[in-house]
């Protein structure tokens, strides 16, 4: 039976999450919206068909979306606050969609030069298509608008970087994008919706990996982007005639829809998207757990004598805590980057470790430990590394949701094993 439809009342973050599905017509009166598994939709109108194809709201094939996806859509955009959503079936396919449909040949892209590993390698991919990328640090307005060029269209960051924790000067980067016309998309998969709206400091995309902490718990891959709506699409040059319909605020996603999504095809599965939508509802409990063990873990590392150095954005003395303090509600996100003393082996280190997993991956409700030099930044050889900040014996924590005092007994433990062997 479906109850009567309410006018929704303006609630907070957690509350319409919970109850986004329901306030849509569900099913039965489910109170998720349904898996839908059907990959094609029927039509007892040919008009209606037509018009769907002509870009009426409905649905075709799945390649270009589901109800169950559409659901989730409608969750990540009221999360970033935006004025439309896509969801891709990883992070990587929402951000190759958008690189490729919106830059073309002899455009250029300027990045922050601290960013995950995989984004850095597509970009070698987007070099070969012809477009011109320049890493910058982002920490550094003057470096970054020095940089800029007459064929700059875009320029791309992340909030805290993973794997260095280094904080974008958002603020700053999101003044020079509206300045000089450049579209302002920002990575917040590190600190999601709940720490920052990226919208905030003037973001006009947004990317999310709902892999990480949107969907939290490791089983489901899943990638968004949002428009919040701040760019004016009149303005850029890439945008296809076919798509210049309707509010110019709906180019851009119409077109990284029909090209990224309906064209490549990277899109995400019914089921995914339910589990990645359970996953949201304690998006904002997990996190603040989570922030709070990673915080409590930095602190005990900071002052431990196995360890050398430890950046995390709550520690007071990291060189970006008083901007990460004002940016992020006072949390500082899961991820915690510790470099042990030189005698301790950073692989021996972590085989001792038992309750931390040694697995790649972040925003799982697990604690997972990696040697980043040795794994995800491998491929990438010591100078790219260098350029990166990413040293050898660099450990990359993402907290996890563990009880505290669990979690820094076993860093204890593993100290003990590695220091008491010499
Ligand atoms: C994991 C990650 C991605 C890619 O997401 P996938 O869903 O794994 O493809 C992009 N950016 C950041 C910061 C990430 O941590």
């Amino acid at each position: 039976m479906s109850q009567p439809t309410k006018k929704p009342a303006k609630h907070g973050f957690t509350t319409t999450i919970l109850h986004g599905d329901r306030q849509a017509s569900v099913e039965h009166g489910a109170v998720h919206k349904p898996i839908h598994t059907s990959t094609q939709y029927a039509f007892s109108d040919a008009r209606e068909l037509a018009a769907v194809f002509q870009g009426k709201a409905g649905y075709t094939y799945a390649r270009q979306g589901t109800p169950t996806s559409d659901a989730l859509e409608k969750k990540i955009n009221k999360m970033e606050d935006g004025l439309a959503s896509l969801s891709f079936a990883t992070g990587m396919g929402a951000l190759t969609a958008l690189f490729t449909t919106l830059l073309r040949a002899g455009d250029h892209l300027l990045s922050s030069q601290f960013i995950f590993g995989n984004t850095n390698s597509l970009f070698g991919t987007l070099e070969l298509l012809g477009i011109e990328i320049t890493l910058v640090d982002p920490t550094d307005v003057q470096a970054v608008a020095a940089a800029i060029r007459p064929n700059t269209k875009m320029l791309f960051t992340e909030t805290i970087a993973n794997p260095g924790t280094q904080v974008a000067d958002l603020e700053g980067l999101g003044r020079l994008c509206q300045e000089h016309r450049l579209v302002y998309l920002v990575d917040n998969t590190v600190t999601s919706p709940w720490l920052f709206q990226p919208k905030s400091v003037g973001a006009s995309l947004v990317m999310n990996a709902l892999s990480k902490h949107i969907g939290g718990h490791a089983n489901a891959l899943g990638g968004s982007l949002t428009d919040t709506g701040l760019f004016d699409w009149t303005t850029y040059t890439n945008i296809l005639d076919i798509y210049k319909k309707g509010p110019s605020t709906g180019w851009a996603i119409t077109q990284i829809k029909k090209k990224g999504l309906r064209d490549m095809g990277a899109t995400l599965t019914a089921d995914a998207a339910h589990r990645i939508a359970v996953g949201a509802e304690t998006l904002a409990l997990r996190l603040d757990k989570i922030c709070s063990n990673a915080l409590a873990l930095a602190q005990f590392l900071a002052v431990h004598p196995g360890v050398q150095r430890v950046a995390y954005p709550g520690l007071t003395n990291h060189p970006q805590h008083a901007r990460a303090a004002r940016l992020f509600g006072g949390k500082f996100s899961m991820l915690v980057a510790v470099e042990l003393i030189p005698s301790i082996d950073c692989l021996d280190f972590l085989n001792h470790l038992q309750v931390a997993i040694l697995a790649t991956h972040v925003g799982d409700t697990r604690t997972l430990a990696l040697p980043a030099a040795y794994t995800i930044y491998h491929e990438m050889g010591p100078a790219l590394r260098a350029k990166m900040g990413i040293v050898d014996g660099l450990i990359r924590l993402s907290v996890g949701i563990e009880d505290q005092a669990d979690l820094l007994a076993d860093f204890e433990q593993a100290f003990a094993a590695c220091l008491h062997r010499k």
